[in-house]
């Protein structure tokens, strides 16, 4: 799958990062990781010292998939407001799924300190502005669920809008204690952490062959050797979807810029973490060396070419919609993408299960907070192959519409 393009910032900020070798034996292991982006080093990281045999394979480099593109702005609310997330699951089911975004945001602080390489982890508080007069009267019901469920933050008006930032907008929910990260690092200290606890990780080892029955899989690697597994976890990220199609998810074309260091930031109020109540919206965070990350302006097509066609004027129309917010921070575009992006009709990440992969789970964190739900989905996923049930697991099934609004308990 042709799955980006561009110039690419995280690989550069980690010129020698560690490496893996790749397989040259048969191999036989309790858990198969397949993936070695970051949503294969959270699974490998809550596995590791669990007693098992865990084996990860990479087809190429380790984050060199989606993570290097990930603009790892480290949220819990996402593209879905959770009050129309309210609508179709009822409100129980989304006050666990918060609850657990939340959490998944702390643990991701701790694993970030895991493995000994610094992830440039760093608490960032969120302002999500409505981009027009007509999206101020949902926003302040979205304010009003989250206050309603503990969740520090304020609502603004225009007026207090205008004393923090440089513009205007009609209104802003304010949010604390969200994140930044360094998403490459992140994925390169999950996996250190878990090779330390003695998880295997084979790096351009492509599985191209696969068998799987009752009593385990089969894998077959592009250079002839085998894998047999206990259980396997999909952690291929959008090229999951080449293992098995998810019906439940599709894709679309995004772009983002990082731009030249700046020297003087003090413009940005407390440099959150900036983005927008439009479709398509435009989002903003900063870099542990200054620069800044400016992306969306997503596009609907699924086509590479399309996609690629229009990342010039997206990249000269992300520079001049920043500029528009912050006229006194010059910039200009150092490194510059096109990237698909995935995403699941119900706002939900999944994790796939299906008859024809048994003792197979499949790693679908979705959604424009993928790091945070890959986290989630992580953590479910290992308490599933070790203990054989997670009591979070059916919130994320993808045959969860059968469960809309029914209670959980
Ligand atoms: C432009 C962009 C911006 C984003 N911004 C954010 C954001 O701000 N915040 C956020 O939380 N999320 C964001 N996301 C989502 C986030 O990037 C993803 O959730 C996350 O990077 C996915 O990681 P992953 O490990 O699942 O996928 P990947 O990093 O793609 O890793 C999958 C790995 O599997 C390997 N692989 C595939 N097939 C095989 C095979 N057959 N054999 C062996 N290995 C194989 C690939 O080589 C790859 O390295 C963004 C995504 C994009 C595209």
């Amino acid at each position: 799958m042709n799955l980006q393009t561009g110039e690419y910032y995280w690989p550069t900020t980690f010129s020698s990062p560690p490496s893996y070798p790749s397989l040259n034996s048969d191999e036989d292991c309790d858990v198969l990781i397949i993936g070695g982006g970051g949503s294969g080093a959270q699974c490998a990281y809550y596995l590791a010292d669990k007693g098992l045999n865990v084996i990860v394979v990479e087809k190429e480099k380790v984050g060199c998939g989606t993570t290097s593109t990930n603009t790892a702005l480290i949220q819990y609310m996402g593209e879905k407001l959770f009050i129309n997330l309210v609508h179709t699951f009822g409100e129980e089911y989304i006050s666990r799924h918060l609850q657990l975004c939340k959490q998944a945001i702390d643990e991701i602080e701790q694993a970030s300190q895991s493995g000994g390489i610094d992830a440039d982890f760093k608490r960032r508080d969120t302002l999500y502005f409505a981009s027009c007069p007509e999206d101020v009267q949902k926003l302040e019901e979205e304010y009003l669920f989250l206050k309603a469920h503990q969740f520090p933050l304020d609502f603004l008006s225009e007026e207090e809008i205008g004393k923090k930032y440089p513009f205007k907008k009609p209104a802003a929910i304010y949010s604390y204690n969200d994140a930044e990260l360094n998403p490459f690092k992140f994925a390169h200290t999950l996996f250190a952490c878990a090779a330390e606890k003695g998880v295997k990780i084979f790096e351009q080892t492509e599985v191209n062959g696969k068998k799987f029955e009752n009593g385990g899989a089969t894998i077959r690697t592009k250079t002839g050797h085998t894998i047999k597994a206990k259980k396997v976890i999909i952690a291929a990220g959008y090229e999951g979807m080449e293992f098995k199609k998810e019906k439940k998810a599709s894709f679309v074309s995004t772009y983002s810029v990082v731009t030249n260091p700046v020297s003087d930031l003090s413009a940005w109020h407390n440099q959150t973490l900036i983005w927008e109540t439009a479709r398509p919206y435009l989002f903003a965070r900063t870099t542990a060396d200054q620069r800044i990350i400016i992306g969306g302006l997503d596009e609907d097509t699924f086509y590479a070419e399309e996609r690629d066609s229009k990342l010039m004027h997206k990249k000269e129309q992300l520079i001049h919609d920043f500029q528009k917010l912050f006229p006194s921070i010059q910039v200009q575009a150092e490194y510059y993408s096109a990237a698909f992006y995935g995403g699941t009709v119900d706002g939900l990440p999944i994790i796939g299960e299906y008859d024809e992969y048994p003792n197979t789970h499949f790693l679908f964190g979705f959604g424009d907070n993928g790091t945070v739900y890959s986290m989630i989905l992580a953590k479910i996923i290992a308490e599933l192959v070790v203990n054989g049930s997670s009591p979070d697991a059916e919130l994320y099934y993808q045959h969860r519409p059968l469960l809309a609004k029914h209670s959980l308990t």
